[in-house]
């Protein structure tokens, strides 16, 4: 009986000191960290290490990291390699144990996701810089930001198991919102299903599959490799022939190519963005494909 009491009281401290602080989340970028916000409310602090307008695939070792996960009781990633050249060093350097790749704090976010572009053929070096796993630029479809923000409601309920009420409550409130707004984006994209557009790094597969855009080429010869001559040549022979007349840029590429095949082909080039935080305004996961679609529309009707 005395034991039974003894972990009665044992369990009801633990769950009152769980409950006391916030959940410590880093994401690797801000997309992510949008995503828990929205499930984790006031119950967690969350902070992103990439910024929205940089290029994901690179991003430059700060200091300031270091201490992010050092700090970090849950570390948010998205995996498939994007962030291989640049957060494996910062995970082992941090020496955080409940961040480190094998440890429950750290969440590999396209295990949650539908993944698109998994090579069926051997990869080598001549492809470029391609993804073995599959395109990790699978947060651009919105259903694929309610599969992740599920997989983040589960893991902080794990975390907390005194707050799962609230983020079940707050994963029920983000699907419902997620819904209407899918909602406004299909009619407004509705006129423009199937249109034709160029897109300078492989970052669209998902947003086009959600919303029916059919992406023919892209200004990258292969995936990572900088444009050259000899396809941007093709580029604009095909661009011409299909009549092709928009090119989709992520705003962290020089835009010197795309405007000369636009010149060229009489397309236009349409900065388009990856990542929450690409524009000011731009402040969550809503936000993003507000502004995206709303800039698709935009475009398709003035051609
Ligand atoms: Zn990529």
């Amino acid at each position: 009986m005395r034991r039974l009491q003894l972990l009665v009281l044992i369990s009801i401290f633990t769950a009152t000191s769980f409950a006391a602080g916030k959940l410590n989340v880093v994401a690797s970028t801000t997309d992510l960290a949008s995503l828990a916000a929205e499930v984790g409310g006031d119950r967690i602090e969350v902070q992103s290490i990439a910024k929205g307008y940089q290029d994901p695939h690179y991003v430059e070792a700060k200091p300031s990291f270091l201490l992010m996960l050092r700090r970090a009781d849950l570390l948010l990633a998205v995996g498939l390699q994007l962030e291989i050249g640049w957060l494996p060093p910062l995970i082992t350097q941090c020496g955080n144990p409940k961040v480190q790749q094998n440890a429950s704090g750290y969440f590999d976010a396209s295990k949650f996701a539908k993944i698109l572009d998994i090579p069926t053929t051997q990869i080598t070096r001549a492809m470029g810089d391609v993804h073995p796993e599959g395109n990790p630029h699978y947060w651009l479809d919105p259903q694929n930001g309610l599969r992740i923000a599920k997989g983040i409601q589960q893991k902080l309920s794990e975390m907390r198991p005194a707050d799962a009420a609230y983020f079940e409550q707050r994963f029920q409130a983000f699907s419902q919102k997620l819904a209407a707004a899918e909602k406004r984006y299909d009619d407004q994209m509705k006129p423009y299903r199937g249109r034709k557009v160029v897109t300078y790094h492989r970052s669209w597969p998902n947003f086009a599959e959600r919303f029916g855009l059919n992406v023919v080429d892209y200004v990258e010869p292969r995936p990572g490799i900088p444009p050259g001559p000899q396809h941007t040549v093709q580029l604009i022979q095909m661009m011409k022939r299909d009549n092709v007349k928009v090119i989709l840029v992520e705003p962290y590429f020089d835009l010197k190519t795309p405007n000369a095949v636009a010149r060229e082909t009489g397309a236009k080039v349409v900065v388009l963005l990856p990542s929450v935080g690409g524009e000011k305004e731009v402040t969550d996961y809503f936000k993003l494909f507000d502004y995206d679609v709303a800039l698709l529309v935009q475009t398709f009707r003035s051609l």
